[in-house]
């Protein structure tokens, strides 16, 4: 505020300055050229009256004869006759007229002015007799005079005056004496003051209106500048923080993707043989801070990971950013204390180890970290060092997260290894080179057929591939849903042609990917599927990961509620391993659960194991969900998973993914043990 008032005073102060300096000004400028007038008419007026004295002495004189003698009072008479006359009446100034001259003349007033003595005697010394006019300061008072030498102009004069002294002393024009007219124009001054004075104020006013006037204008332009000055910053600031926003984070502020990338260039041509560290860091389970504290504690989180990520990085001289997401990246320039891929992962891993507090939570951030050196790729390419970063990353998830990977040999083969998988994946789904595998699920309870899991299976080169692994090789390029589709389709055939064999209705289950269910062509798939095959919906249970609902539990709402209006069951898989959240257990209601074979493994020698699994049984039963159990191996698990009230079971004892005619011969031999 201060600084706002500061100027608009001084501004104020100076305009009244101003106003009452131009104001004098103008008034003394009033009151000097009235004075000057003054003395002008003054002066004129002592002239013209000496002039009219003259002419009346002179016909005077005439008068008398020619050489008779005109004394010099004479003229004083006139001078004083015609001042105090009409003809040269003014009220306010007193003209006088002095003769001093020699003494014992008539005019023997003798002038006391020594100043005005040296005038007359100047005249008589230098015989110099120009009438002299002088304005002066008297006692106060303002004289204007006119100082004319009084000359013996004929012959009369002298003898007239030699006579009285006796002498011979005076000649034809010698000076006798002088003629002093004053006037007194301090009254004219008084007056010429009084309206300067007067000017005085009406300057005042007029200066104070004008500037009054200005300061109005000078305020509207100072406050027109100030916001332009005040918009320019805005715009400079917005300008800036575009420039900020294009290169960097902005909930972290650290660089963006783009500003990595250009780092990654520069340090890779800046030192063509010096290595380039960069390390992939992926938060774990961010996912599950977002939904159980809440984004804000996400954003915290995020905050909190970016701030301890920077800290390395500027001790390493590098670069910390944010990929997208919970996925950040640090790059470094190696340095005596982080010589090493190793060294930095392992400086990554200390920061993480602190926990960080949110409102009375206390967080524990966990991260899995791919790293990747120039040294260790092939060519120095950015694009080769981000893809061998990403490869540790995702062994080093593989590894069961919470732990940083360097990329080496092994990753390297593994990565050439996806590229080949990676590359004959989609034929092979195409060509059905991809096929199904049947893993029977039966009821406990009755020992009878509840249905097939359908599970892909690819025989690539001779090689039997893991599902775990192709699975994620389709997810990664994208193909995921054509792989889904094709195994749904095949086991959709398969109990399409037991109906139509024997009358038999085989319910089967097929994996659905969080990918697919993402696409949101799920509803359509589904349709076009039962069109194509003929399956009765009812016969079809769609297996789901948690996943798919916490990502996005609306539209998993929706699309049950989509799927379960034909018929089609929806069955929630690998229950216990994931986020294991009840709230969406009892919104979804889940026509089916399937307890994850990890709780199944040890749950004969492990009471905690049995406990667990016990309430899990126990929770699906009040939700009204038919309860699968996955993974029983051995008869012992059996018995007690049976003891436990769970319906159905599913597993190598009772059987393994089948070829489609090994699951028909199963079907055929369970029919002669039941007969
Ligand atoms: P899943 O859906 O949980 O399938 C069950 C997995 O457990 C199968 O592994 C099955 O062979 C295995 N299994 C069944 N009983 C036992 C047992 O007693 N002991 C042991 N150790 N394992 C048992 P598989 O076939 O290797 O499939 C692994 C995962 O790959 C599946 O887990 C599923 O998530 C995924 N998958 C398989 N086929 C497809 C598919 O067509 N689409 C999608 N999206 N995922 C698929
Ligand atoms: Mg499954
Ligand atoms: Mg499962």
């Amino acid at each position: 505020m201060a600084e706002t008032h500061q100027p608009r005073s001084r501004l104020g102060v100076s305009n009244y300055v101003f106003a009452v300096l131009g104001a004098m000004m103008f008034a003394a400028a009033i009151f000097i050229i009235t004075v000057l007038e003054d003395m002008r008419i003054e002066r004129k007026q002592r002239s013209q009256l000496i002039s009219m004295t003259n002419s009346f002495v002179s016909v005077f004189a005439q008068n008398r004869g020619e050489n008779a003698p005109v004394p010099a009072t004479f003229r004083r008479l006139g001078i004083e006759h015609f001042s105090n006359s009409n003809i040269m009446d003014n009220s306010e100034t007193r003209t006088t007229v002095r003769m001093p001259g020699l003494p014992g003349l008539e005019l023997a007033t003798v002038e006391q002015n020594e100043r005005l003595r040296q005038i007359i005697r100047d005249f008589q010394e230098t015989g110099n007799f120009v009438p002299i006019e002088e304005h002066r300061l008297e006692s106060g008072r303002l004289i204007g005079r006119t100082i004319y030498p009084s000359v013996a102009n004929n012959q009369s004069c002298v003898e007239c005056h030699n006579r009285i002294f006796d002498s011979e002393i005076f000649k034809l024009d010698d000076v006798m004496g002088a003629f002093i007219v004053e006037s007194d124009l301090s009254p004219h001054a008084l007056r010429n003051l009084k309206y300067a004075i007067g000017a005085f104020f009406v300057a005042l006013a007029g200066f104070l209106m004008l500037t009054s006037r200005e300061r109005k204008r000078m305020k509207e332009i100072v406050l027109g500048l100030r916001a332009r000055v005040r918009l320019e910053k805005l715009k400079r600031e917005a300008e800036e923080r575009e420039v900020f926003l294009r290169s960097h984070d902005s909930l972290t502020g650290l660089p963006n993707r783009a500003m990595l990338m250009d780092r990654l260039d520069k340090d890779m041509v800046a030192s063509k043989h010096a290595p380039v560290i960069l390390a992939l860091v992926d938060v774990d389970d961010f996912k599950l801070v977002n939904d159980e504290l809440g984004h804000a504690a996400g954003d915290a989180l995020l905050i909190e990971i970016a701030n301890r990520l920077q800290h390395i990085a500027k001790s390493a001289n590098g670069l910390a950013a944010r990929l997208g997401g919970d996925e950040f990246a640090v790059t470094i320039e190696p340095s005596d204390d982080m010589a090493s891929p190793n060294a930095l992962g392992a400086a990554l891993k200390a920061i993480f180890a602190e926990n960080f507090q949110f409102e009375h939570n206390r967080i524990q951030p966990k991260c899995s970290i791919g790293i990747s050196c120039t040294s260790d790729i092939i060519g120095r390419s950015r694009s080769e060092l981000l893809k061998a970063a990403d490869s540790a990353l995702y062994e080093a998830k593989a590894k069961g997260k919470n732990t940083f990977q360097v990329f080496n040999e092994e990753i390297k083969e593994s990565i050439v290894r996806r590229d080949h998988l990676a590359a004959r994946l989609p034929t092979a789904i195409r060509t059905g080179e991809i096929s199904v595998a049947l893993q029977p699920k039966l009821c406990l309870e009755t020992g009878t057929l509840a249905g097939f899991e359908a599970l892909a299976r690819w025989t690539c080169d001779g090689e039997r591939i893991a599902p775990i692994e192709f699975v994620g090789i389709a997810e990664t390029i994208g193909i995921i849903r054509e792989l889904d589709l094709a195994v749904l389709k095949a086991a959709a055939e398969f109990s399409v042609g037991e109906k139509n064999r024997n009358g038999r209705e085989v319910p089967i289950s097929a994996n659905i990917c969080a990918l697919h269910f993402r696409a949101g062509s799920l509803i359509a798939d589904v349709e076009r599927i039962l069109n194509l095959t003929g399956l009765d919906p009812k016969l079809l249970t769609l297996e789901i990961t948690e996943s798919v609902v916490v990502e996005n539990w609306d539209r998993a709402l929706k699309t049950f509620e989509a799927l379960r209006r034909w018929g089609v069951r929806i069955s929630l898989d690998d229950f216990g391993t994931g986020y294991s959240s009840l709230s969406y257990l009892r919104s979804l209601k889940f026509e089916e659960i399937k307890i994850d074979r990890e709780f199944v493994v040890d749950i004969a020698t492990n009471p905690d194991t049995k406990f667990i699994f016990d309430n899990i049984v126990n929770l699906a039963h009040g939700l009204g969900s038919t309860i699968v159990v996955e993974g029983i191996e051995t008869e012992v698990q059996a018995r007690i998973v049976k003891a436990a009230n769970a319906c159905v079971g599913q597993g190598y004892l009772f059987g393994r993914p089948f070829s489609v005619e090994q699951a028909k011969t199963f079907m055929s031999a369970l029919d002669r043990m039941a007969a």
